[in-house]
Order: structure tokens, then C-alpha cells, then sequence
């Protein structure tokens, strides 16, 4: 019987962690800040910055939501990007992606100071994570290991192979399973065996982003496996992994919703702590 690796469970637990650290900020006067800036009015967007904003009052972080119109110019976001650098109160700044198509989005991440970039996707922070040296990490793959390691997965020695390398997900997850002591594989649209490459995997993550693309075919018996997708199929929210084949075949796996979503909001609550916690260290 597979072991379901339940993401609200650990979120709620990395949450509870952190609520004692933004209470130790609010009690010293200088409560822990995120701006979250959110450009036009994509539904999808609106959602996730909703569900970010909560997670801040969970945990005692103060939220400021700047909400620029659509039809703003790179020039005008990255004037707001540099206020909210220069401004001592805040502590992370996020930028909702995606942006509309007239703005440089790359030109703005990397207007985001490094100690503020609580997503992680900084040029310099990316630079450190390949370097092993502390910053801040890309909040989903950083997610995904919490969840390995407090469910007690080992990984040091083990085959793993993430498949996709963006460089928000693939790319950063593959380093730190890397720094994990695994023996990693990073798989793409170019990979010749696809399904033969996989089935190596002792710890198969998918990032994706193609609806249940994994299937039997794809899992050794036994092995961990990770859905990082969220994908829409016939009006319902679903993973890059085929999930009957997860509960035949893998020891554990991550649901689709209920995985490795919830914490990713978990470590941008985290993220921001620990930018806090630096900038006034
Ligand atoms: P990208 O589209 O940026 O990257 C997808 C990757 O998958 C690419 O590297 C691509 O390869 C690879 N790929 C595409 N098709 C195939 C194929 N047929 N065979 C093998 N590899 C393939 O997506 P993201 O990394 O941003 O996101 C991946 C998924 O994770 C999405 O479903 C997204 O919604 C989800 N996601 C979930 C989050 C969460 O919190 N749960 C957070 C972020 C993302 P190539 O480079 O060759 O094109």
C-alpha cells in the first residue's frame, strides 16, 4: 500500500514553525513584510496571490499587495521594484508571474534585489544554490524536499530523476537532490527513452506540465515518486502522473491537488522569515 505524502499536512506543520519566528519580529515592532505586486487582473493570478496573502496572516507576516494595471510599461515596474528595494521595512518582494506581454519579465526579477527575492529566481541566488552557498531557493523544489525529508525518504546515494528543467522548478529541484547526495538525472522534451530513464528512478519527480504524461510505463516498483504538475483535464485539477499508476506501482507519491501545491506557499512564508532574519542579522 502506497504511502500518500500528504503537501497540507507538512505545510501546516512548516507553518506552525514559523509562527513563533514572525511573532518574535511583530513583538520587536518591525513585523516580518512581503509585498506581493500583482499586475492587470488575471483570475488565476488573483487566486494564488489571495492564497499567499492568507498564508502570511497565518503566520504573522505583514502582507502589502501593489496591483498595477495590465497595460503598465517595464519602465513603471521596475520604478515600483526599486521602491520596494530601497524601502527598509520590506522584507521579501514577489512578483506574480506571468506578466503581460509588454513587460520585460526577466528585466524585472532581476531588478529584485537578491536578499528580497523570496522566489528565489534571482540570477545571484540561483548562482549561490549552484555553489552551495546559503540564499534563497526556489520555493517549490525547496517544498519538495521538505516534504522527502520529514516523511524521512532517504535520498543520499539514491537514483533520482527529475523530469522537466525549467529553471523554477527542473533545474533548481535537480540541485538540491544533487546537494542531497542522490545520483541525479534531469530528463526534457529532448530525451530520447524517456520511459527507460525513469524507470531507474528510486525518487521520480515530474515537472511537466502535461496532464498525467507519466504512466506505468515510467515507475519502477517501489519508487518515491513526485508530481510537481498542475494541469486542467476535462474541468479538473490534475498532475503529469498517471495517479492509478502512482497507487499501483510507487512506495510513496504526492497527490494532485493536496501534494507538493501547498508547500510551496509554505517555504515563500519561510522564504520571507528567512530574509527577515538575514537582513536584520
Ligand atoms: P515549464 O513549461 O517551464 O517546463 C516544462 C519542462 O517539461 C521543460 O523542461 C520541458 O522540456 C519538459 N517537457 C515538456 N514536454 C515534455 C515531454 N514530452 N517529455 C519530457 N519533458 C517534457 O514548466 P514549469 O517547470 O514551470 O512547471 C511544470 C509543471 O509544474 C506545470 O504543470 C506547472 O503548473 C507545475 N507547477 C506547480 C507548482 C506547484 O506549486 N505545485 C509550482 C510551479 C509549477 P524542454 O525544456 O525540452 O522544453
Amino acid at each position: 500500500m502506497a504511502t500518500i505524502l500528504d503537501g497540507k499536512l507538512i505545510r501546516d506543520q512548516i507553518l506552525g514553525e514559523l509562527t513563533p519566528r514572525a511573532a518574535a519580529f511583530a513583538a520587536a515592532g518591525q513585523p516580518a513584510t512581503l509585498a506581493v505586486v500583482l499586475v492587470g487582473n488575471n483570475p488565476a493570478s488573483e487566486v494564488y496571490v489571495r492564497n499567499k496573502i492568507a498564508a502570511c496572516e497565518k503566520v504573522g507576516i505583514t502582507s502589502r499587495k501593489l496591483t498595477p494595471p495590465a497595460d503598465i510599461t517595464t519602465a513603471a515596474l521596475l520604478a515600483i521594484i526599486e521602491e520596494l528595494n530601497a524601502d527598509p521595512a520590506v522584507d521579501g518582494i514577489l512578483v506574480q508571474l506571468p506578466l503581460p506581454p509588454q513587460v520585460d519579465a526577466s528585466l524585472v526579477l532581476d531588478a529584485i534585489h537578491p536578499a528580497k527575492d523570496v522566489d528565489g529566481f534571482h540570477p545571484v541566488n540561483a548562482g549561490r544554490l549552484l555553489a552551495g552557498a546559503p540564499g534563497l531557493r526556489p520555493c517549490t523544489p525547496s517544498g519538495v524536499m521538505q516534504l522527502l525529508t520529514r516523511y524521512q525518504i532517504p535520498i543520499a546515494g539514491r537514483r533520482a530523476v527529475v523530469v522537466g528543467r525549467s529553471d523554477i522548478v527542473g533545474k533548481p529541484m535537480a540541485i538540491l537532490l544533487l546537494a542531497a547526495n542522490a545520483t541525479v538525472t534531469i530528463c526534457h522534451s529532448r530525451t530520447s527513452n524517456l520511459a527507460e530513464e525513469c524507470r531507474r528512478a528510486d525518487i521520480l519527480v515530474a515537472a511537466i506540465g502535461r496532464a498525467e504524461m507519466l504512466g506505468e510505463e515510467h515507475i519502477q516498483p517501489g519508487a518515491v515518486v513526485i508530481d510537481v504538475g498542475m494541469n486542467r483535464l476535462d474541468g479538473r485539477l490534475t498532475g503529469d502522473v498517471d495517479p492509478a499508476a502512482m497507487a499501483r506501482l510507487a512506495s510513496a507519491y504526492t497527490p494532485v491537488p493536496g501534494g507538493v501545491g501547498p508547500l510551496t506557499i509554505a517555504m515563500l512564508m519561510s522564504n520571507t522569515l528567512q530574509a527577515a532574519e538575514a537582513r536584520r542579522s
